[in-house]
């Protein structure tokens, strides 16, 4: 086995660094060198475009001709960055006979000093190397960890650069400074500059370095939409935040799939809510947030979809507030959203609906809170968050309010998940579709003009379960291949054109045969 390479951070600033080649090789390798602060010297024969412009901006040296020896002088640092392997060789061989040090692009072993993969956050750099063995899988590795690392750990690295000879000073033993930087990087500190409350931060650290220091400790709440269920539509922040937690308490709506991204060896408590007891189940998870909180856990409190969504996040961080609890919120994919891309239903379309209402209808008294008029109004999509239940309450409304009978919906059952399943119908037949096709929750209700979009848009999942009906009106043209612009049609009187969709092999597309 070779030796490895010793990996080193060199201060490049107003240092000579010579570039060979002008072409757009070179362009990509002097753009961080210029950015380290380095004087770049290029030789060529002639530049290319992205080159020619660095030098205009009087941002580089040129020397132009064929490569030379002589150009090394006083560099530092060489890369070789041509298309003639020759050339490079010879820039390789005067770097080492010169005992300066040589990069050649894309060719391991050549160099003597190699390029890594690079993140970085500030002051803060992470640089990956395979060795130049595998460079592929430097970058992959690199991509994971932008994914990973927040982009506030730059100012987190910049704080504590200021503060560190105060740090030393305060805990000059070793092991003291080891254990108050384990309590500063899993304290509020953090969470306050991702917050964007930079002096907040620098407050809490200033208490931390007193002479009689404040804890680092009280723990905080991550309130979190966890989106409908595809872990894909999880938000970075949300992802972070999950392999941070300590704690994490997460409602039954939560897919597994989600559950599965976080920190193994967090604590998973699950707060189950059906209708029937919502109180006591929120006074239960208020009580567990402060109880985690308090023992100075990171916790994160996970909800299905959007947080401020019908999810009770308002009252919560009421509760957190009242408590002196640090908390920060991350959206989520609210179900509306997610239903209304994964089965194919734009919730706005010039032709079709001008604006979109989220209404919730869980109960009756739910139910009877709304205001039916506007909710009546036509080309408009409602998204109703519901107990399938209120399904009979919802028809009767809108139709006493003057919705038309034939207003199409889409029924989202589980949107966004692998089980996904769409049923379209119109007004009408609405409670009835649902009993027939035994809808369960969770499931969204899109209603509106925009909703027979649906059985042309569809790409996710089985194809929209499609009406037994007889009625030439129907809104909905049934197949893709059929479909035109003028084939939405919520009101139109001539169709005769209903087939079911050619994707009728699976268990849920119940779909008509050919109607006529
Ligand atoms: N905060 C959540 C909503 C909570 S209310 C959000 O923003 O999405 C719960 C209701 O959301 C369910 O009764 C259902 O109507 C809807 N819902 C949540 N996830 C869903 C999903 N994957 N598919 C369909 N409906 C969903």
């Amino acid at each position: 086995m070779t030796a490895p390479l010793f990996p080193l951070f060199i201060d490049l600033r107003d240092r000579v660094v010579l570039v060979v080649g002008g072409g757009s090789v070179a362009a990509r390798k002097i753009a961080p060198l210029l950015a380290a602060g380095a004087r770049v010297r290029v030789g060529a024969p002639a530049l290319g475009e992205a080159v020619q412009a660095l030098l205009e901006q009087q941002r580089i040296e040129y020397i132009a001709g064929e490569f030379d020896a002589d150009w090394l002088a006083g560099a530092w640092l060489v890369v070789a960055a041509t298309d003639d392997d020759a050339v490079n060789r010879a820039v390789a061989a005067a770097g080492e006979a010169q005992g300066t040090w040589v990069n050649v692009v894309d060719d391991a072993k050549a160099s003597t000093v190699h390029m890594p993969a690079r993140v970085e956050r500030g002051p803060l750099q992470l640089a990956i190397s395979s060795g130049g063995g595998a460079p592929m899988l430097a970058r992959h590795l690199r991509e994971r960890l932008e994914t990973e690392l927040d982009d506030s750990l730059g100012e987190l690295a910049e704080l504590l650069a200021q503060a560190r000879g105060r740090i030393r000073a305060r805990y000059p033993r070793l092991d003291e400074r080891r254990r108050f930087f384990d309590d500063l990087l899993s304290g509020p500190i953090p969470g306050l500059l991702r917050q964007g409350q930079n002096e907040d931060a620098a407050r809490a650290l200033d208490d931390a370095l007193a002479p009689t220091p404040r804890s680092l400790k009280p723990g905080s709440v991550a309130l979190v939409g966890a989106g409908p269920g595809d872990a894909g539509l999880l938000t970075l922040r949300a992802l972070r935040l999950l392999n941070q937690a300590d704690v994490i308490l997460h409602d039954r709506l939560v897919s597994k799939d989600v559950l599965q991204m976080a920190r193994r060896d967090a604590e998973f408590i699950e707060t189950g809510k059906q209708a029937a007891q919502h109180h006591t189940t929120q006074e239960r998870i208020h009580a567990l947030m402060l109880e985690h909180a308090l023992a100075g856990k990171r916790v994160v409190r996970l909800k299905g979809g959007d947080p401020f969504v019908f999810g009770r996040g308002g009252e919560e961080l009421e509760f957190l507030r009242d408590h002196g609890i640090r908390f920060e919120v991350v959206p989520g994919i609210t179900a509306a959203l997610a239903c209304a891309a994964y089965s194919g239903v734009p919730l706005t379309h010039r032709d079709h609906a001008q604006s979109v209402r989220l209404v919730t209808a869980h109960c009756k008294q739910s139910l009877d809170e709304l205001d039916w008029p506007a909710l009546a109004q036509e080309r408009q999509t409602l998204a109703v968050y519901m107990g399938v239940a209120g399904l009979d309450g919802l028809r009767a409304q809108l139709l006493a309010h003057g919705r038309a009978a034939s207003t199409p919906f889409a029924l989202v059952e589980n949107g966004s998940r692998r089980e996904q399943r769409v049923i379209l119908g119109t007004l009408d037949d609405l409670p009835e579709r649902a009993r027939a096709e035994a809808v369960q929750s969770p499931a969204l209700l899109i209603l509106g003009e925009v909703a027979a979009l649906a059985s042309q848009l569809h790409w996710f999942g089985d194809a929209p379960l499609l009406p037994h009906t007889h009625k030439a009106e129907a809104p909905w043209p049934s197949t893709k291949a059929s479909s035109t612009p003028s084939a939405i049609r919520p009101s139109s009187n001539s169709t005769g054109s209903r087939r079911s969709t050619s994707r009728s092999t699976s268990r849920s597309n119940r779909s008509t045969p050919a109607a006529r």
